[in-house]
């Protein structure tokens, strides 16, 4: 017998005597394999899949990672859990060290997943059905089942409109309660939180009064529905579907505009819910004072009960709107990600949904770590046009430290990261170094000294004469300024 097994909470373990001892990669692939159950494949992905076991020895592992936020994230946040997996599969091991090696983010990993982390490969399973019903009976109206008033992030902006929110589904949901904001508009730009708002009063009243009917249309439909009725003479039937409900929620009434026709409908089913004490509540880009393709008496009618206006939220309440919503998504994003997305999302959060499903599909798909960079880059490809700015003041460029600008100067000429830090002095080498030397002072504001060591021991004159050369260059050849210029919009300077 060479192995010793032993059962711990029913999972066999073999210990192997020295002359069987896994190598490296293989106690690598142990770890991970067991740490499957712990973590999900976007964070294998993100943070696991280029990192590798580089020295085991003394009591001590050493992982090398690819970047250096990569490797504090890793210590700060997965160290015990590391630990723990690198111990079970050999037990004298009691502290892990990390190293960085920059030529690891190049390499595309051509090993395998391990099959716990393996690409699924059926679709992955939605697990809210994304449109739920509202009311029996009225079954093409279908509201969003994640909106709700509990996921409304609240800040000064958006808080009176929210607590207005909160007071119409009261009194909707409990007959004791008298409506006191009846109608209710909300009015505010694109991608404000609007439909979250109104979507998520017809969700919890659904949830806090299964009995009641709530409707919830877009204008759009709603209009559509007036105009199939008219046609097809069923303008009777149409009236009594929508005269039954005890609240009515109409979303986006600007499109009513200049349609004289529906408007008529429309004021009519108002005034018919309104006599009954049933709860109405609109929305719109604007309040109805400049809603003008409306006619006076339906406008002022949208007037009579509680006007509130969104605005866009400020900077704390954007990152907490990210947290959420990437909680929602199961998403990971370390801090500096989310405060340069909630530094670079200013107009309309509407967007948000779209960056953050982009960083996913990103990150599963191709294995991107999420980082100020790769993020920056995804702002510019949906589009490219903005302007990014790193922090919240617009002064600093998304390279904060010598890795960032090598890792996007390699990136933007194609070379190796490690060829940067070398000696090779092939022209294709030279040029993107010094480069790489000029923003180092420029934008990092790094000393002569300071920059050779960071590229191998240089001595600083020769950094000096580097640097002196390309601002020659960018004088005097035309080439060398659009590189300048691309790479300094690659890193968000204007
Ligand atoms: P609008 O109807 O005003 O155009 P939406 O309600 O569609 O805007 O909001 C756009 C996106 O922003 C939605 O995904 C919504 O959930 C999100 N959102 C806006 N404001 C907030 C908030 N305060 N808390 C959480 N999510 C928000
Ligand atoms: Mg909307």
């Amino acid at each position: 017998m060479f192995a010793t097994k032993f059962l711990v909470q029913g999972v066999l373990h073999i210990s192997l005597p020295p002359q069987f001892k896994m190598d490296k990669n293989q106690v690598w692939d142990a770890v991970l394999a067991r740490m499957g159950e712990k973590i999900s494949r976007m964070e294998f992905l993100t943070w696991f899949k280029k990192v590798e076991i580089s020295q085991i020895s003394g009591g001590a592992v050493e992982l090398v990672c690819p970047t250096e936020m990569n490797a504090n994230w890793l210590q700060s946040k997965y160290y015990s859990l590391i630990l723990a997996n690198v111990q079970a599969v050999m037990p004298e091991i009691d502290k892990i060290f990390f190293r960085i090696d920059l030529s690891l983010a190049d390499n595309e990993s051509k090993k395998e997943d391990p099959d716990v982390f393996a690409a699924p490969t059926k679709p992955r399973k939605i697990r809210n059905k994304p449109e739920a019903r509202v009311a029996p009976g009225l079954n093409t109206r279908i509201t969003q089942e994640k909106f709700s008033l509990d996921s409304f992030i609240v800040g000064d902006e958006n808080q009176f409109a929210h607590a207005a929110c909160q007071a119409v589904v009261t009194s909707t949901c409990d007959p004791q309660v008298k409506a006191q904001y009846n109608p209710m508009f909300i009015f505010g730009g694109v991608g404000l939180g609007k439909t979250h708002l109104i979507q998520g009063i017809a969700n919890d009243i659904r949830r806090q009064s299964p009995g009641s009917v709530v409707l919830y249309v877009t204008s759009e439909r709603f209009i559509n529905e007036i105009v199939q009725a008219i046609k097809n003479r069923k303008t009777d039937e149409f009236r009594k579907k929508y005269r039954r409900v005890d609240a009515f929620i109409l979303d986006d009434v600007q499109f009513f505009e200049g349609k004289e026709k529906t408007q008529e409908e429309l004021f009519n089913t108002f005034n018919d819910l309104f006599e009954f004490g049933k709860q109405i509540v609109f929305a719109a880009d604007r309040p109805p004072s400049e809603l003008l393709g409306i006619s006076d008496r339906l406008r002022s009618r949208m007037g009579w009960g509680l006007l509130a206006d969104v605005k866009m939220p400020n900077f704390e309440t954007r990152l907490a709107i990210i947290q959420s919503k990437m909680k929602e998504k199961q998403l990971l994003l370390p801090p500096d990600v989310q405060e340069f997305i909630a530094t670079n999302i200013r107009h309309n959060l509407r967007e948000l949904e779209n960056i953050l499903n982009q960083i996913s599909a990103e990150m599963d798909l191709q294995g991107i770590s999420p980082t100020p960079q790769t993020v920056g880059k995804i702002f510019r490809s949906i589009n490219p046009e903005r302007e990014i700015e790193i922090k919240a003041d617009g002064t600093s460029s998304l390279a904060r430290c010598t890795d960032d600008l090598i890792t996007i100067i390699s990136d933007y000429f194609q070379v190796p990261a490690t060829e940067l830090l070398g000696s090779s002095r092939k022209k294709e080498i030279v040029f993107p170094r010094q480069i790489c030397w000029l923003l180092c002072k420029d934008i990092l504001k790094m000393s002569f000294e300071a920059i050779g060591k960071d590229f191998g021991g240089k001595n600083h004159t020769t950094i000096m004469h580097g640097i002196r050369k390309i601002r020659t260059l960018a004088r005097t050849d035309s080439q060398t300024a659009r590189h300048l210029h691309a790479l300094k919009k690659d890193l968000g300077l204007k």
